[in-house]
């Protein structure tokens, strides 16, 4: 044999997916990530997403969850976890005791959370205090433009949502900075405190009401802030509102190859979970897809992927065959689809070349995430990793390995051990991401596509 002939048969050799990927293919991919780009305008909370898989699952059939319903194959059913998280489900031929083939991704994303009492004036200009949500760099929040979504638990009990700064319409709202004229000292402290957390202050306005007293602009606001949603200050005392960057997700790059959005983790591997699954009839194993709250902040909470909801889930569709929730978990299989860090050419000694998510190699596998030693991580085993290799590999899926950084650079996690956890077999996946956790973050059309498509064989599986 050449050496030639040897290197073909013998070694790794990846290709740029936007190489391999069939005209067809690629026409759907196109057709994908418009979706994609529409679900992410509309979408920017944990709350906006469940409420978005709530209505496009209804409209296609799926039923809530109940205690004690009957179910047959077939059937597709969701439970809605306080309007926060969701869990979905399409049952199988197959009995629930062979196991479930789960997809789990997370739909909450870094961001500026109102503190509980946020509204104040200083130097005549209103603002909402913030307290950040998940791992941002604080520097990257001032100077852009704002949005405010959530929901109020009104003092009479009725709830309203708000959505300020995504219509053309609508005023953002922004945090400052200082002027580099005057920033000598900012400018001498590290990034990590260049802007302090409670420097993350949103303006709101600067218009004082005409009358006497003090705090007349802040009084300005909540007048307007009464008319338009009937709020008092103390509102504040029962709300979920948080302040996200404004505006949509866009294509980047004279080629059009990457999007550019807020909240890319985790909704990128939410959306692709959830389009694989809606075009799911019939599997053999009962298919799951959860989209989690919480991830950012450690997955705990009644709406995180810990919470019990899903023993609550499962276990109750596992109840209406007779099967032991214990038995199920032990031959299901989880993708804890979630995104990856792109290797950046910028920035490349945070990364071990060779075993780094590359944009446009597809989904990334990740064997283990963790830090230093691999702490905290879910470390699939050679089995797990076959299985997905080989599923992967059937449904002609393009597909690539990640690691989180070089060793001992830093690390992360995922909702894969709290999976895991279940003595459920567990593997990350997910789509590799450049600028992670920033206000915009990037993503390569292609791994958006192959990750629906792994997901959806993950399901056939
Ligand atoms: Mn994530
Ligand atoms: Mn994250």
């Amino acid at each position: 044999m050449t050496t030639d002939e040897l290197r073909e048969s013998l070694l790794m050799n990846p290709k740029n997916g936007l190489t391999q990927i069939s005209a067809e293919d690629r026409a759907e991919m196109e057709a994908y990530c418009k979706r994609y780009m529409a679900f992410m305008d509309a979408c920017k909370t944990e709350r906006e997403a469940t409420a978005w898989a709530v209505a496009k699952a209804e409209s296609l059939g799926y039923k809530p969850f109940q205690p004690g319903m009957a179910i047959q194959p077939g059937d597709k059913i969701y439970y809605n976890n306080r309007g926060k998280a969701i869990a979905l489900a399409v049952i199988g031929t197959k009995s629930l005791a062979e196991g479930v083939n789960v997809c789990a991704a997370h739909v909450d994303s870094p961001r500026m959370d109102l503190k509980p009492n946020p509204l104040y004036e200083d130097g005549e200009i209103a603002y909402f205090k913030t307290h950040y949500y998940g791992g941002i760099k604080k520097y990257q929040w001032p100077t852009i433009p704002l949005a405010l979504h959530g929901v109020v638990y009104r003092k009479d009990g009725s709830v309203i949502t708000i959505t300020i700064g995504e219509d053309d319409s609508d005023p953002i709202l922004m945090v400052s900075d200082l002027l580099p004229h005057l920033a000598a000292d900012q400018m001498q402290k590290t990034m990590a405190k260049g802007i302090a957390g409670e420097q993350l202050n949103v303006i709101l306005g600067t218009e004082p009401l005409d009358g006497e007293g003090s705090d007349l602009v802040k009084l300005n606001i909540m007048k307007l802030l009464n008319e338009k949603y009937g709020l008092i200050e103390s509102d504040f005392q029962s709300a979920e509102l948080t302040v996200v960057p404004a505006g949509r997700c866009r294509e980047v790059g004279l080629d059009r190859s990457l999007l550019a959005a807020y909240g890319h983790d985790d909704r990128v591997c939410a959306y692709a979970e959830l389009e694989a699954l809606f075009a799911i009839d019939n599997p053999a194993k009962t298919a799951v897809c959860i989209l989690a709250d919480k991830e950012e902040i450690g997955s705990i909470g009644i709406s995180g992927m810990k919470s019990q909801y899903f023993e609550h889930f499962v276990g109750g569709l596992c109840d209406a065959q007779g099967v032991k929730l214990f038995d199920c978990f032990a031959n299901s299989f989880c993708l804890s689809a979630d995104v990856s860090n792109a290797f950046d050419p910028s920035f490349p000694e945070v990364s071990d070349k060779r075993n780094n998510s590359l944009l446009n190699y597809g989904v990334a596998i990740c064997k283990y995430t963790g830090s230093r030693g691999k702490g905290g991580a879910s470390d699939a085993s050679a089995e797990a990793m076959g299985h997905v290799r080989t599923t992967l590999n059937n449904a002609g899926v393009i597909w690539q390995l990640a690691t989180l950084g070089k060793v001992d650079q830093g690390g992360g996690g995922t909702v894969a051990a709290d999976m895991a956890n279940r003595n459920i077999v567990t593997v990350d996946a997910g789509v590799p991401v450049l600028s992670m956790h920033a206000p915009i973050e990037l993503v390569a059309k292609l791994d958006c596509y192959e990750t629906m498509k792994a997901c959806k064989a993950i399901y056939n599986a």
